[in-house]
């Protein structure tokens, strides 16, 4: 798999990886950052994670010893986009940082970083030599409107900064497989290797060889397509522009999601009863946020269930996520259709 793996990466970072020491597998993306929070972080190191945050960081960082630094994602509702304060960034790194955790296309507001963006952060970097870099890259192939996705770990001077992260589980429909890897330096991946051989071991090998196959006839025309990796980002673009449309008919405010699979909608238009805030949450809390009191509403009177994103925020910022919930679009049509038609007697309420 290690072969095919460099094969695939080595002209999208513009150098030949080794495949030896340049790869390492994983079982899924989850595992992958877990040992590289075991191999790398130590008891206090900080690590900075961007806000909306994939829930797995923070828990991993805590179990590493690591200590969570959050930077908020705001949106700009004028833009219609999420945007960095890069000067925020910066300030939140300091002697201690060890790492920052990134993620594009980021789960869960569908942001695609640009080449600018990227490229201020490697500046910032530049600047904090301690610092090394984790992409969280699984949504890598599913980037929509023409956009690009950017490997920061291609741009100037990043090679040997930068671990990426990515797997099989989103670009081929196959989460449950638990397939990934990790490709950087070999000073890198070393101590991921070595974490390794305390966890995991190694990847199941009847998966590791169906996916090095799968890898690599990928770059082939597929369904009219130039490659399956066209195919899949056509798909779902289908998928998320349906899902889009249900979600306004809900009247519901859904804000487009550049890449991945979900989308996140303002749901301040609607009212509910106080019931689904008072039911005790899955801690015994009660009342909850407002955003798990909309899930619970949509779920039981609609049939329509999003996730609460106060999930990827820290106790001190949740309130940000009181009026938005996420949708996923990873869906089958008949699915999305059926959506559409509950979402439009959300409307009608
Ligand atoms: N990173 C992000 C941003 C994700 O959304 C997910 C899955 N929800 C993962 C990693 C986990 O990937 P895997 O299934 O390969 O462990």
């Amino acid at each position: 798999m290690v072969n095919s793996l460099a094969k695939h990466y080595s002209p999208l970072v513009n150098r030949t990886i080794d495949p030896l020491t340049e790869v390492t597998t994983s079982v899924g993306a989850t595992e992958g950052i877990f040992a590289i929070l075991q191999g790398m972080i130590n008891e206090g190191d900080e690590v900075v994670v961007l806000e909306p945050a994939f829930d797995i960081y923070p828990a991993q960082i805590q179990m590493a010893g690591g200590i969570c630094k959050y930077v908020a994602l705001e949106y700009n509702d004028k833009e219609k986009i999420w945007k960095l304060d890069m000067a925020k960034l910066e300030k939140s790194i300091n002697k201690k940082t060890k790492m920052l955790i990134l993620n594009t296309p980021h789960n869960p507001t569908g942001k695609v970083f640009t080449r600018n963006e990227l490229e201020d952060i490697r500046n910032i970097v530049l600047r904090h030599q301690q610092v090394t870099v984790v992409m969280d890259e699984v949504y890598e192939k599913l980037v929509y409107d023409n956009k690009k996705h950017v490997r920061f770990a291609s741009l100037d001077g990043m090679w040997d900064r930068t671990l990426t992260v990515s797997s099989c589980g989103k670009t081929f429909s196959c989460t449950g497989w638990k397939v990934g890897w990790i490709y950087g330096s070999s000073k890198l991946i070393q101590p991921i290797m070595l974490a390794n051989q305390w966890i995991q071991f190694c990847v199941s090998s009847p998966t590791q060889k169906a996916f090095s196959d799968i890898i690599t006839i990928s770059d082939q025309p597929y369904e009219g397509f130039h490659d399956y990796y066209s195919y899949i980002s056509n798909v779902y673009e289908k998928k998320r522009n349906h899902l889009m449309e249900s979600l306004k008919k809900g009247n519901l405010d859904p804000i487009v999601p550049e890449g991945g699979f979900f989308i996140m909608a303002n749901t301040s238009k609607h009212t509910f009863d106080a019931q689904y805030i008072n039911e005790p949450g899955p801690t015994g809390a009660s009342p909850v946020s407002r955003d798990w009191g909309f899930a619970r509403y949509l779920t039981k009177e609609i049939g329509v269930t999003p996730i609460p994103p106060s999930a990827f925020y820290c106790d001190e910022t949740k309130h940000f996520a009181s009026n938005l919930a996420r949708f996923a679009f990873c869906k089958t049509d008949p699915y999305l259709q059926e959506a559409r038609v509950r979402l439009e007697k959300l409307g009608k309420k």
